[in-house]
């Protein structure tokens, strides 16, 4: 997956950053495969989960976390689908809700999204909520929260309510379309249940569906690093050293994917194909930084670590690990092993990206900022009320990301609807093709073209 994901998104990234073209077949293509690609991802991530819990081995892992900024990611993540649908979704913590807390901010973010989601899914009109409230204030550094998840969906049966939480199982309202494992419940469950609650259903046919539940978390004082950007890395700002870096992977298409993400930003890389290579190529090399994999022939990357560890004098090279581990909690043992980082595939450039830079302090040139998702004027519904014929010559453009022919046609667009083709013209300037080429298929979809 490391590979299909690594590959498609460099190839995207080539198209965005115009170093490549493609034909509207081939960006289809692309789609395509990185669309199915994240669902595999998806359906392998919860059959590990819940072997992970089944062999208990799933444990909570609190870090620092800023709450409010999570609860706003997941909106922004869950918008598109929602909006696609003409639904209508908020996110709504209340004033009470403390913005730092301690919390095992990955579960809670799985849990939350499965909730979300499956609301989104299941719902074909009205709005989802995410209500987050504080069920008593701040008490000795701790507070208790209720998170609820509430849709103006299908409902689910009392007699169905009781089999929801168990592996594999669908309700009605599941069963067609065939979407989804039937593990989103079981996992959300377990999840909760480690960070000390349990998940609540309250629902009836015809009537919607709440799913709730209640945690207890430890409040934070100071405020908590910022979570990382996730921006559209396009190159090094000039004038910065040319850094080595030593890949240490086994398998070739790992290297690639790595070697042709960091190549054009212009550093020199030096391979070694199994562990013994990589400790001699460092030795020999004294590269500024290391990405290892941890499984290797020869000699594992743990070991590589520890000796480089234990012989350097000139200064620690930082090591970022790379694994294929499904355990997070593998985290802890790559550490000791002497690695700064713990990288885990399949990895998303954006993070790539920010581990090397802030290990070699180095400055990125980024693609202009996507704003927060506002889709006040551009909408399915809207789009779909311009003629046809323009409507296809603008999902082209958008498909071979041709952005100069895409702002042209947001003037075009401009001469029959003003506020919408300025809204168009904004997202095409910041380069949200993909989210604009959704709600074009939608506004087919919806006029039968
Ligand atoms: P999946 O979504 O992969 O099918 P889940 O474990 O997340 O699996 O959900 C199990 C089943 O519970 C779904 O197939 C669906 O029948 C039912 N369900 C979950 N959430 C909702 C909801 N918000 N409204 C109606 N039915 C739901």
């Amino acid at each position: 997956m490391n590979a299909i994901l690594g590959f498609a998104d460099l190839m995207r990234r080539e198209a965005r950053t115009g170093r490549a073209r493609l034909t509207a077949e081939q960006a289809e293509n692309l789609a395509t495969i990185h669309r199915s690609g994240e669902h595999l991802l998806g359906l392998i991530n919860d059959v590990l989960d819940i072997s992970k819990i089944e062999s208990g081995r799933a444990t909570c892992q609190p870090t620092d976390c800023d709450l409010h900024a999570l609860l706003g990611e997941l909106g922004e993540l869950l918008r598109e689908r929602a909006t696609l649908k003409s639904l209508s979704l908020r996110v709504h913590w209340a004033a009470t809700v403390p913005r730092h807390v301690r919390a095992d901010a990955t579960k809670l973010r799985q849990v939350l999204i499965n909730l979300l989601g499956n609301a989104v899914k299941f719902t074909q009109q009205g709005s989802v909520l995410l209500a987050v409230d504080a069920l008593r204030g701040e008490q000795g550094g701790r507070c208790r929260l209720r998170f609820a998840v509430s849709d103006t969906g299908p409902g689910i049966a009392a007699e169905e309510q009781a089999k929801l939480f168990q592996p594999f199982s669908q309700a009605l309202a599941g069963v067609s379309p065939q979407e989804g494992s039937g593990l989103g419940l079981a996992i959300s469950r377990q999840h909760v249940q480690l960070m000390g609650g349990d998940i609540a259903v309250h629902s009836a046919p015809g009537q919607g569906s709440r799913f709730s539940f209640e945690l207890d978390f430890e409040v934070l004082k100071g405020a908590v690093p910022e979570a990382k950007a996730q921006r559209l890395v396009i190159g090094l700002e000039p004038g910065q050293p040319r850094y080595r870096v030593l890949i240490g992977d086994d398998i070739e298409t790992n290297r690639q994917l790595l070697i042709k993400n960091l190549k054009p930003l212009g550093f020199a890389l030096i391979e070694a194909t199994d562990g013994e290579q990589a400790l001699a190529r460092w030795r020999d090399e004294q590269p500024d930084l290391i990405l290892l994999d941890m499984r290797m022939p020869k000699m594992d990357g743990y070991e590589v670590a520890r000796r480089i560890r234990a012989e350097e004098k000139r200064g620690r090279t930082p090591i970022i690990a790379v694994t294929a581990s499904a355990f997070e909690e593998q985290r802890d043992e790559v550490l000791a092993a002497g690695c700064d980082e713990f990288l885990r595939k399949p990895f998303r450039d954006a993070d790539l990206f920010e581990l090397i830079g802030r290990h070699l302090k180095l400055a990125f040139v980024y693609a202009e900022r996507a704003a927060p998702a506002l889709h006040t004027a551009v909408d399915a519904a809207r789009l779909g009320a311009l003629p046809a014929a323009l409507r296809a010559q603008l999902r082209e453009a958008l498909l071979v990301l041709d952005g100069a022919r895409c702002g042209e046609l947001a003037e075009q667009v401009a001469a029959l609807d003003p506020e919408l083709g300025a809204a168009l013209g904004k997202q095409v300037k910041e380069m949200r093709f993909e989210e604009l080429l959704g709600l074009c298929e939608a506004a087919d979809a919806w006029t039968g073209t």
